[in-house]
């Protein structure tokens, strides 16, 4: 156990932020480099070791907090690295990006702050990098058999280098020009440094993951020619569709959605562009959509000079406490400042928008919205809250309806889709077509990248079982196991 008496020695105290004028001025990391490292053993310290650590329950992936935080308290480095990486490929992804649903669920947050199990993460493989104490794994022997994973998000890379390190001979396809998926293009720079999946990449290289950029299954080779060079095949495509907003006015210039604006202020970062093809620059911002693509819009905005930014939700504003309906140990729906909320912006809630107006040159100029509220479980428009707000770019930022089916890989497969137009799976996550499994937001819908890199380590788990008849890979999670999901 880390210190019996850290918890009643020591409050919460998490990771620092620049100054706010400091930080819109770049797309760097928003947190003091360095800051966190000082403060960690003390913080590590406050974890109670708790008999029944429903922290693990929270963690999607099981992570083993109480261990890798005692030995943080105890400045183990080395051994908090080998627990940590016990249960997750990626601790600095989640370190930076996780909601963190283990806090929610930290017995200490019942009657005190919750211990900050996620910089914790952060801190110790940060440190592990910086140390070099994070090197290649390759496997000391090949089993021969050969697996394509279509898809290099989160889930993709967790699967691609479980299946390499158990001895398969691994292909990464990827339709877009670079590795990492929404990693990659959707979270903006100032969340996630992209370096970050750079050396990942390159460690998973050097363990023998190959990797093909620009190849889009379905469309540049069909999905039943790749089935037939791989003994197995993981979809790890996630849910890339958005979900749009066909109100009048929709087909003006200057509405887009979110993953069409924030890619190319990710593409600027990687050198591709001196400016964005779009821009916010001296414009007047909405965003529609209250979550986190919704946020990294706001950022992304404030740090191309908006002239204002307001973000627009159909839903009330959540309280700052947890309600009845929400209670220990869940993760509950509160009212959360993000870092691109503390950088100004106006956030409107209860509102929808009815129509765009744009100028004669076809140029969206003003958003309609009314207030609504719900009577009786039905949204309904209060009259007489009509009015306009100045909108020279919009971005639709209202979450993601499932795979891709244009490009014809589903139908190619011969896929089945569940209820809710996702890729059914069974409890190994393989798919209907035998030997093709699916991990990731491709089969379980939009949701988070602790749930991809877990649910990458569980389909790995079901292929190799599948090639060669056992593994000795980690247990899944169970597919089925939504109660969990945030
Ligand atoms: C803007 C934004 C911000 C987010 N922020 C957070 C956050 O802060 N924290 C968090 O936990 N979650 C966040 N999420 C959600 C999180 O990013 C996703 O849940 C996660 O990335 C899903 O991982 P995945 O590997 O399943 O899919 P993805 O990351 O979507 O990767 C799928 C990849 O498959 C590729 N692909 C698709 N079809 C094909 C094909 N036919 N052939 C070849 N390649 C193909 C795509 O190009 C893509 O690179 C955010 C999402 C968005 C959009
Ligand atoms: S991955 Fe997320 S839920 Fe799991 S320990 Fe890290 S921050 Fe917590």
């Amino acid at each position: 156990m880390a210190d019996p008496k850290g918890f009643l020695n020591h409050g919460r105290e998490v990771a620092r932020t620049r100054p706010v004028e400091e930080r819109v001025k770049d797309w760097n990391e928003v947190y003091v480099p360095g800051s966190l490292l000082p403060i960690i053993s003390k913080q590590a310290s406050r974890c109670m070791d708790c008999g029944i650590p429903f922290c693990h329950n929270g963690c999607p992936l099981g992570n083993l907090i109480p261990e890798w935080n005692d030995y943080a308290y105890r400045e183990d480095w080395s051994a908090a690295l080998e627990r940590l990486h016990a249960t997750n490929n990626f601790p600095e992804f989640t370190g930076r990006l996780c909601p963190a649903p283990c806090e929610s669920a930290c017995v200490l947050g019942i009657n005190q702050p919750a211990v900050t199990i996620k910089n914790v993460e952060v801190s110790i493989i940060d440190k592990a990098w910086d140390s070099g104490d994070v090197a290649p794994q390759a496997p000391e022997r090949l089993s021969g058999k050969t697996v394509a994973v279509i898809g290099s998000g989160p889930a993709g890379l967790a699967a691609a280098q479980q299946l390499t390190r158990a001895g398969h001979t691994v292909a990464v396809y990827e339709r877009a020009d670079r590795i990492g998926g929404l990693l990659r293009y959707g979270i903006p720079e100032f969340k996630m440094e992209k370096r970050h999946i750079n050396r990942r990449i390159e460690q998973m290289r050097a363990e023998g993951t190959r990797f093909r950029t620009g190849i889009e299954i379905g469309r540049d080779m069909k999905a039943t020619d790749l089935r037939k060079r791989y003994d197995a095949v993981v979809i790890a495509a996630g849910s890339t569709v958005s979900r749009d907003l066909p109100v009048p006015g929709r087909e003006l210039n200057g509405i887009h959605f979110a993953m069409e604006y924030l890619p190319l202020a990710n593409k600027v970062q990687e050198g591709d562009y001196v400016t964005p093809p779009i821009t916010a620059e001296g414009k007047h911002v909405v965003v529609i959509g209250g979550g986190d693509t919704g946020a990294d819009c706001v950022g992304t905005a404030h740090r191309q000079g908006a002239a204002s930014v307001t973000q627009l939700e159909i839903m009330p504003q959540p309280g700052e406490e947890r309600n009845p309906g929400q209670p220990w140990p869940t993760f509950p729906m509160l009212y959360k400042v993000t870092s691109a909320h503390e950088e100004g912006g106006e956030r409107m809630y209860s509102v929808s928008t009815t129509h765009f107006e744009g100028d004669e040159d076809g140029n969206v100029q003003w958003l309609h919205l009314v207030e609504v509220e719900f009577v009786d479980g039905k949204l309904n428009q209060k009259p007489g809250t009509e009015r306009k707000i100045p909108a020279q770019l919009v971005t639709l930022a209202m979450g993601f309806t499932g795979i891709d089916q244009e490009n014809g890989m589903v139908s190619q497969f011969g896929l089945d889709l569940d209820e809710r137009g996702n890729v059914a799976r069974d409890g190994d996550f393989q798919t209907s077509v035998p030997g093709v499994f699916v991990a990731g937001d491709a089969g379980r819908g939009q949701s988070l990248i602790v749930w991809a890199i877990a649910e990458g380590r569980s389909a790995a788990r079901g292929v190799d079982r599948f090639l060669t008849g056992a593994s000795g890979l980690p247990a899944p999670i169970r597919p089925t196991d939504r109660a969990l999901a945030v």
